[in-house]
């Protein structure tokens, strides 16, 4: 294998001046087959650690992964050193996650939540306030709600409703407006895929940045991105993902993922690298294995969920479906929808006309979609957010978004459409 210095000079992105997409560069960016005897894909490089030519060698590499010297022209990037700090995988893996996403970096997480709570600790301090958006994945909101405050990081939120000048004035009522040094978003939001504006939290980080740093907006990009949505176009600085999800996409792997500028991802490199929260080799090859199928899975879910969710739409035991193909009464969302998304995805919430009781009627009638939580998964699934994924959210706060006990949130995988509406109507029979 040639040494890593070498690595960044064989990620070829054009042919003949033309620039190649994402999708053609998914199978070759960052790899070269002559490194590994020929193997087309990369091999797993399970090790924990490399060795070093020489003892100079070691110092330099250790300089630069402290971020003690400024690289130069020859060693655009580490040399590898120690599996907490980089592999092979790992690196193959970050170079193809920056692509659909138009990163300049990336950073790849054991978890989801290794990727979100690491980009929460490097870019926040005591005494600091976030903003973030109302309805958030169950972990995420323990985290900011619960575990933040002991560090004495404040939160307020805003809600789908709420104005330009309503979110200003509550940023200047919390007291720490001075104070705010991230703007975190999730859209569409778990599970009740509300969209939040990406241009709108760009420009309250204007409103808000006092010139030496600009606040950093970070959007949870796990439900469309990165092939329905890329929220660094709309002045989003760090893109997070739960890699588990549509990234991996076969529901036979944990990790997560953080996208963005080339600053603010090696601070949270730095994190990562003392809360030891990266990906194991097996991890990114499995993620590798997934990127190459990313594309044509998102966009055959999407095409079936849209099949799914007009039968849902016009089902009578359905009182109501939270869906992005079906925005008809809610004007706003739909421009939001027009200006940031490309397609409805795979997700599909709705409420059942009843409660717990005819929720969980419905759920334990299902014979094809399954009973779990996650998604993103070729199989399709659903459970029921009250009382699973955000059991944990206070009654309060599930109210102020509408998430009730009627409730059901389905990831819709690739099965046969007509075969998933069948199983639909016959446990909506059963309700
Ligand atoms: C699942 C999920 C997470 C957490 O990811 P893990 O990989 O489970 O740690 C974060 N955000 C969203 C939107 C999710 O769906």
């Amino acid at each position: 294998m040639t040494d890593k210095s070498t690595q960044k000079r064989w990620t070829k992105r054009n042919l003949n001046g033309r620039e190649l997409d994402p999708q053609t560069l998914m199978m070759t960016y960052g790899y070269r087959p002559e490194w590994s005897e020929g193997a087309i894909k990369p091999p797993i490089f399970q090790t924990s650690t490399f060795v070093i030519n020489s003892a100079e060698e070691g110092k330099r590499f250790f300089s630069l992964a402290y971020g003690l010297e400024e690289p130069n022209e020859e060693d655009d990037a580490a040399g590898l050193i120690y599996g907490r700090i980089n592999n092979p995988n790992l690196e193959i893996l970050e170079d193809r996650l920056t692509l659909y996403d138009g990163g300049e970096a990336a950073l790849a997480f054991g978890s989801g939540m290794a990727a979100i709570t690491t980009t929460l600790l490097a870019l926040l301090k005591p005494g600091d306030l976030l903003l973030h958006s109302g309805s958030l994945y169950g972990g995420t909101d323990h985290f900011i709600k619960h575990v933040l405050p002991r560090f004495d990081i404040a939160s307020v939120w805003f809600d789908k409703d709420d104005s330009f000048q309503d979110i200003v004035e509550r940023v200047r009522a919390s007291g720490r407006a001075d104070k705010l040094a991230m703007i975190y978003v999730e859209t569409p939001s778990n599970p009740m895929n509300t969209l939040v504006d990406l241009d709108m939290c760009a420009e309250l980080s204007d409103t808000f940045s006092t010139g030496e740093q600009r606040i950093p907006v970070a959007c949870d990009n796990t439900f469309l991105g990165p092939i329905f949505q890329q929220p660094i176009k709309h002045g989003v600085d760090i893109v997070l993902y739960s890699a588990t999800k549509y990234i991996g996409g076969h529901s036979d792997v944990v990790a997560g993922a953080a996208v963005g500028s080339a600053g603010l991802i090696s601070e949270i490199r730095g994190m990562r690298t003392f809360m030891g929260t990266m990906a194991d080799p097996w991890t990114c090859w499995l993620l590798l294995r997934s990127l190459e199928t990313l594309k044509p899975r998102m966009q055959l879910m999407s095409e079936i969920a849209g099949e799914v969710s007009n039968f849902l739409a016009e089902h009578p035991k359905i009182e109501r479906i939270y869906c992005l193909g079906h925005l008809d009464d809610d004007p706003a969302q739909q421009t939001i929808y027009a200006k940031q998304c490309q397609a409805q995805g795979g997700m599909i919430s709705f409420d059942v006309a009843g409660g717990e009781a005819e929720a969980f009627r419905f759920l334990n009638a299902l014979q094809i979609i399954k009973l779990a939580v996650s998604l993103g998964g070729t199989e399709s699934l659903a459970e029921h957010p009250y009382t699973m994924t955000h059991a944990d959210v206070s009654p309060q706060d599930k109210q102020s978004v509408g998430l009730t006990d009627k409730l059901i949130r389905m990831s819709i995988g690739l099965e046969h459409p007509d075969d998933l509406i069948a199983d639909l109507d016959q446990a909506l029979a059963a309700v």
